[in-house]
């Protein structure tokens, strides 16, 4: 066993089926899990209920079981971990690094959306809480896949929104106060996060959590170099024909195309790409997703 148990997770949210791009990150995260020997866990990301599906966690939930991707530890749900994503606000109030705000998007515009200062035109019904960005607060990380990510927080994001006008937690602090309340030791997930991670770095700063590492896998495009979840090509997969889609989604992390030729399983494809899974394998740029999903 590793000194430091690996924890990894999947944290989908649930606004749609699972889509080819989410299985892959799904599928990654727990490859790099199995091969550290650690546990791998999922997390419903439910604190968005305007962008719900209903139906989603049921079936986000049904489709990683049919791929034989089960959570090793109870699945959580964010929607009842408030009083955590509470507590975190309030120690950063009292510590004054937080700070409520009534500053509309429209209020905002002439600054690029980049809130530097208060300039709110009038009293919102509800303030929205910010993260109080410093000026200069640079933040680098290595990434284990795209490398060293630096970004100027303060100029290129601004005081991030944690709790927002509407009401809800914003996805920044739940995820930021989960990854380390779960003891998540290594982040897993798209490449379309990885401009989110400086964020979150800055904030476990602030509320003196540990930085987990991070590894962000390539995004799926479609034929037309569109993200996948954004395009007509986001179909949900197809769950009766999970090994061929296990196949093309270890193709697609750039593995041994003959590792999992003869599995007949599930079960035993999972096994088969444990043993052979090589991280230095993993590509680093965009895959084209085909035209017809797999299956
Ligand atoms: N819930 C986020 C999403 O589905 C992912 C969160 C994460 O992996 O950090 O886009």
């Amino acid at each position: 066993m590793p000194a430091t148990p690996y924890l990894g997770r999947f944290a989908p949210s649930p606004t749609g089926p699972l889509h080819l791009g989410s299985l892959l990150a799904a599928f990654g995260s727990w490859l790099l899990a199995r091969h550290a020997g650690g546990q791998w866990l999922v997390r419903i990301e439910d604190i968005d209920p305007p962008r719900e599906v209903p139906g989603a966690v049921d079936s986000q939930l049904a489709t990683l079981a049919a791929f034989g991707l089960n959570s090793d530890l109870p699945v959580q749900y964010q929607s009842r971990r408030s009083h955590l994503y509470q507590t975190a606000i309030a120690q950063l109030l009292a510590q004054d690094k937080a700070f409520a705000c009534h500053c509309s998007r429209a209020d905002l515009s002439s600054q690029g959306g980049i809130h530097r200062r208060c300039v709110a035109s009038q009293q919102r019904p509800q303030a929205a809480i910010r993260l109080r960005v410093a000026d200069g607060s640079h933040v680098s990380f290595d990434d284990a896949l795209q490398g060293l990510q630096q970004q100027d927080v303060d100029r290129e994001v601004g005081d991030v929104v944690l709790l927002r006008a509407d009401g809800y937690w914003a996805y920044q602090l739940a995820v930021v106060v989960d990854d380390a309340e779960q003891g998540i030791t290594h982040v897993v997930r798209g490449a379309d996060l990885i401009e989110s991670t400086a964020r979150q770095i800055l904030l476990q700063q602030a509320l003196g959590l540990p930085t987990p590492g991070y590894l962000h896998l390539p995004l799926l495009l479609d034929s037309d170099g569109q993200k996948l979840s954004k395009s007509q090509a986001a179909v949900p997969v197809d769950s009766a024909q999970p090994v061929p889609v296990l196949r093309w989604l270890w193709a697609a992390l750039g593995q041994s195309p003959t590792a999992l030729e003869t599995s007949t399983s599930v079960a035993e494809t999972l096994q088969q790409a444990a043993a052979a899974f090589v991280p230095a394998r993993l590509q680093k740029t965009s895959v084209r997703a085909p035209l017809q999903p797999p299956g």
